[in-house]
């Protein structure tokens, strides 16, 4: 067992790194005030290669795998999440079902664009009425003719409504299975199609210069060869996205988990109490010390659950642990730095106080705290 990473893994990570202190650093604090989307940041992200690093050359990807994927997410998240689920959504949710379920013609159509970061993409599960329970969904999508015919609406869909947002992948009910039960499936709807609308951007605590939006469909007409793989194989398919995903959202939470330490060891060492530094203080220190070991281990259990999915192996109840130990710390951390910070934690100009609002929608997206645990029992036999 070897947690080393290789002389290009370190490469990318210290690329990243620089890009997130560089780039993101001096402008996300605005941005997020504002509430704007990081066109310019995204714009050199694609550059950069990152919106590729998972995908083959052949789609003008980075040839890398979902590890290497982790590792930027991580580095950037350090700096700031908007900017980290933008891009773990445009590729772990926008253009990873395209590239594992999509035709030919769909990936040949798709992928060079979300590839180069050019373009954007959104998944579409979750409704208004139906999160965890994702089985319930309601949006029908009816086959008439050459054409589906799309009703229903989606909450709460990340990167849906942005100026270079191409398509949305949504999950539908396409008809009833023999047992009675409802047969789901895929279908790629892009921007722009009548009928589908992008409703104004959420009002959030939290990830404020990413896009989050609701989308209805209404008689939404798209050609039935936008079916994304086979009919009936909606529910499979998300449930493997959302698999891949966890690791992925417990990497940005490690992030998350790791700027804390960053920025509460700078805070201590400046911050003058009782004539000396803060950090010179033994509950400070302790505090401290108690955020790098939770950030350590999470990055532990994400390695080993993108290790085994790497190998081929079952990774569900691995991954399932990583992003509910990583979201579950994350949000410790964020809230001891803060109280590192005293009354400047809860100054929005401090990045910290941006940390401990980005930080509890770890415990609910890509499935809650509640979902993980369901998750782990059932693959325990429980
Ligand atoms: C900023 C943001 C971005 C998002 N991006 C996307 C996206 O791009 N695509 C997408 O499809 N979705 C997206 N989501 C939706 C997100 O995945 C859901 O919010 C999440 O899965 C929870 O669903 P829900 O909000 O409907 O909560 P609910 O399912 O209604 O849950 C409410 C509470 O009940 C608990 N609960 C539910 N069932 C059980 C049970 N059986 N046992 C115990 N407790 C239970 C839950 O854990 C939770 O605490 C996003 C959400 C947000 C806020």
């Amino acid at each position: 067992m070897d947690f080393r990473l290789t002389e290009e893994q370190e490469a990318l990570r210290e690329s990243v790194r620089d890009f997130a202190r560089e780039v993101v650093a001096p402008v996300i604090a605005e941005h997020y005030e504002k509430h704007t989307f990081p066109y310019e940041i995204v714009r050199q992200m694609g550059k950069m290669g990152l919106f590729g690093l998972p995908f083959p050359e052949e789609y003008g990807g980075m040839g890398g795998d979902y590890f290497t994927l982790c590792l930027a997410l991580e580095e950037l998240a350090r700096v700031d999440s908007s900017v980290a689920i933008t891009l773990e959504a445009a590729i772990s949710l926008g253009a990873m079902p395209i590239y594992r379920f999509g035709s030919d013609e769909q990936k040949a159509r798709w992928l060079p664009k979300l590839v180069s970061g050019e373009a954007l993409a959104g998944f579409g599960l979750t409704e208004p009425g139906f999160g965890s329970d994702a089985g319930g969904t309601q949006t029908r999508a009816v086959l008439d003719g050459d054409e589906w015919v799309i009703n229903g609406s989606k909450a709460f869909i990340t990167n849906s409504g942005t100026d270079i947002t191409a398509l949305v992948t949504v999950t539908a009910v396409t008809g009833t299975r023999p047992d009675g039960s409802k047969e789901l499936s895929t279908i790629i709807v892009p921007s722009g199609t009548p009928g589908f609308t992008v409703a104004p951007a959420y009002s959030k605590v939290g990830w404020n210069a990413s896009d989050t939006h609701e989308l209805t469909f209404d008689d939404c007409r798209v050609p039935a060869a936008n079916l994304l793989g086979e009919r009936g194989r909606g529910f499979a398919q998300f449930l493997r996205i959302l698999d891949e995903g966890r690791i992925a959202i417990a990497a940005l939470a490690v992030g998350l988990a790791q700027g804390c330490v960053d920025e509460s060891i700078r805070y201590a060492g400046e911050r003058q109490a009782f004539g000396q530094p803060i950090g010179n203080y033994q509950a400070i220190q302790f505090k401290i010390a108690d955020m790098e070991l939770r950030a350590h281990t999470a990055r532990l259990a994400y390695y080993d659950a993108a290790a085994r999915m790497l190998a081929g192996e079952p990774f569900k109840r691995q991954a399932a642990i990583a992003k509910l130990h990583a979201s579950t710390i994350a949000v410790d951390n964020a809230r001891e730095a803060t109280q590192i910070h005293g009354g400047y934690g809860f100054m929005n100009e401090y990045p910290v106080a941006r940390f401990w609002r980005d930080s509890k929608i770890l415990e609910i997206g890509e499935g809650t705290s509640e979902v993980q645990r369901m998750v782990i029992a059932r693959d325990l036999g429980l």
